[in-house]
């Protein structure tokens, strides 16, 4: 696994808008949970196949976050839904939308 799709600190504070994540490279991504709920991965989400949407009007309130072997993180939201599998290497390519807050290390 490479360092910059591996999390060493994942905050995600309940009644928070946002879920942070620090990478092995360093790398801090703060994430609105409504852009996580909103590019869940499912397919019933995203039905099948086609590339990666964001969809609007979920609920984004992040219930809970449980791990997922060592490659992903399941992420249960306010209204019950939790099959989406967000894997480490999807949710470091998320931190490439504008809405993500990326710090990197050694920037003031
Ligand atoms: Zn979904």
């Amino acid at each position: 696994m490479k360092p910059e799709h591996t999390p060493t600190h994942v905050k995600a504070p309940h009644g928070a808008k946002d879920t942070e994540i620090t990478w092995g490279d360093g790398v801090r991504c703060v994430y609105p949970n409504t852009l996580l709920r909103g590019y869940c991965p499912c397919a019933h989400c995203q039905g099948h196949g086609g590339t990666i949407a964001f969809v609007p009007g979920g609920n984004s309130e992040l219930r809970d976050l449980e791990p997922v072997g060592h490659y992903a993180l399941k992420l249960v939201w306010g209204d019950g839904h939790e099959t989406g599998i967000y894997t480490f290497e999807y949710l470091r390519s998320l931190a490439d939308k504008p809405e993500v807050r990326t710090v990197r290390p050694g920037a003031t």
